[in-house]
């Protein structure tokens, strides 16, 4: 690349872009290292205009993509799968079978079109589509001739949901993802909240393809690797997040996914619950319980109590809190505060209260003295309750499945009419796998899925600087539909010879 000096103000945005990691900033202007490929990452992230293409035409161009890298012998190109070796480029990392990643993914054997006869990891790409996929293989089994076609196909129009385990408040619906890269990045939004955890959706193509875009690709290529991001939610919490481990909110680390709601918990621990103390109070942002209005105890005949607590009253015993980074994810900072009455002519000294968050995380007790909730020590029966909850709530975590579509170009690749292979992969007569893992399938046009990428096998999914994650993808059925849906016949190899071939790699 062509660095024009004096232009340079010494940001940095071009060093977190870099896919190779070869830019450094040295007396507060750009160094550019050794094997830079010309992928112009930099060059579109640069406010000043700094630099430019140079067009090193000693260097062989690699063609995967339309990214065009130019890659220098013995380096890899951007996407760090394609590689100069003596001057030819080449794939590295090569083709797995299936059989190497089916303990990982699950065997899948009520279909004989469910398993493919071969991954798409490590198989090489060819996008745009104009040419069949790098590997259309044919193999016999149960007596019927089945096709697998693979391909690693570069999807721009993608993105992660993630779901984290916590009640802790993040922040309100449709809020903004943030991160902090040379600049705050808008990187994704919270969605909807689902039973007992947060849903965060990063990426989608209008990120992507934002000024921004290369930032979030980064964001979620990070959280494959295993990396832990931290993001800013607009009028919210401070969130760190790594797949598989709990998520941190406002640096409080979530110990346990909570088991329901405070109407859920009532209705699973009520004989606990009933025990534990005279009224028990379950501090939910979904649902707050007040166990003696509830009907589990009332079904229990647990005598009312002398407290109603604040709240939009949803059915007897239930109520809808403000959310807020309170206990259980609502806006209570103090247990006492959920009390919204007490009917003195209920109220006895003695009676006890137990509150709760859902998780029995944060608990308190108290004994009214002289008309007052005095806080004390759990009462044996309370601590049964509270021990038998916190073992009902798995770990919390985070989780993630990958969310694109192969419709477009990259059927390109297995057939001559697209429509006609999105029919059948609909209908059920082509089987998607991705890196070996079959993902969910949304119903309506296109070839849109859901996976998850805890099944795929990991470093399989690579970033292409378009932006564009390259994922291995492979279709699955029988000649008969292949030959139906005008698939690349002529470029079938038999599958025992690709395997024979990769054996010798
Ligand atoms: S982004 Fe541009 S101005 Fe900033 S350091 Fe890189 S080259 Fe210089
Ligand atoms: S062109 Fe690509 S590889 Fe070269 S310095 Fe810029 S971002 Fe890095």
């Amino acid at each position: 690349m062509k660095i024009d000096l004096d232009k340079c103000k010494g940001c940095g945005i071009c060093e977190e872009v870099c896919p190779l990691g070869i830019i450094t900033i040295e007396g507060r202007k750009v160094h550019i290292g050794n094997d830079c490929v010309e992928c112009k990452t930099c060059m579109k992230v640069c406010p000043q205009n700094v630099l430019s293409p140079e067009m090193a035409d000693d260097k062989p161009v690699c063609s995967a993509c339309p990214i065009m890298c130019r890659i220098p012998e013995g380096a890899f190109g951007a996407c760090m799968r394609y590689f100069n070796e003596k001057g030819a480029i080449i794939r590295k990392g090569r083709v797995h079978t299936y059989e190497e990643v089916e303990l990982l993914v699950g065997s899948t054997d009520d279909l004989i079109i469910n398993k493919p006869l071969i991954t798409g990891i490590g198989s090489g790409t060819t996008y745009p589509d104009f040419r069949p996929s790098p590997f259309i293989v044919s193999g016999i089994r149960e007596g019927i001739d089945i096709i697998t076609v693979v391909t690693e196909a570069p999807l721009s129009y993608s993105g992660m949901k993630l779901k984290a385990d916590t009640d802790l408040f993040m922040g309100q619906e449709a809020g903004k993802i943030y991160v902090k890269r040379k600049g705050k990045r808008h990187v994704g939004h919270l969605c909807t909240e689902e039973y007992g955890s947060k849903m965060l959706s990063l990426g989608g193509v209008n990120i992507l393809t934002s000024k921004d875009g290369l930032f979030a690709a980064k964001v979620i290529f990070e959280l494959l690797k295993g990396k832990k991001v931290k993001f800013e939610i607009e009028d919210g919490a401070v969130v760190e997040i790594a797949l598989g481990k709990a998520p941190k909110v406002n640096g409080v680390s979530e110990e346990r996914m909570r088991v329901g709601c405070g109407s859920a918990t009532s209705g699973l621990f009520a004989p606990y619950m009933s025990d534990a103390a005279d009224e028990v109070i379950v501090l939910d942002g979904h649902i707050t319980a007040l166990f003696s209005e509830h009907p589990s105890g009332k079904y229990l005949k647990k005598t009312r109590s002398c407290i109603s607590v604040k709240g939009i009253k949803s059915t007897d015993g239930r109520y809808f809190l403000d959310k807020g980074s309170g206990w259980g994810g609502t806006d209570i900072e103090n247990p006492l505060d959920v009390i919204k009455e007490i009917d003195k002519s209920k109220c006895f000294d003695g009676m006890t209260l137990l509150i709760t968050e859902t998780t029995g995380q944060r608990v308190a007790f108290y004994t009214v003295k002289k008309g007052k909730f005095v806080e004390g020590d759990l009462a044996p029966e309370a601590r049964r309750f509270i021990e038998v909850l916190k073992d009902s709530c798995q770990p919390s975590s985070v989780s993630a499945v990958f969310a694109a579509g192969v419709g477009g170009s990259a059927r390109a690749g297995v057939t001559k009419n697209p429509i006609k292979l999105t029919r059948a992969v609909h209908e059920g007569k082509v089987t998607i796998t991705i890196g070996g893992a079959k993902p969910f399938i949304f119903p309506g046009g296109g070839i849109n899925f859901m996976v998850d990428v805890a099944k795929i096998k990991y470093g399989s999914i690579y970033f292409s600087p378009t932006p564009s994650f390259v994922i291995p993808v492979e279709y699955t059925m029988t000649f008969e539909t292949f030959k139906e849906i005008g698939g690349h016949i002529e470029a079938i190899k038999p599958v025992k010879e690709v395997l024979k071939a990769i054996k010798n790699e």
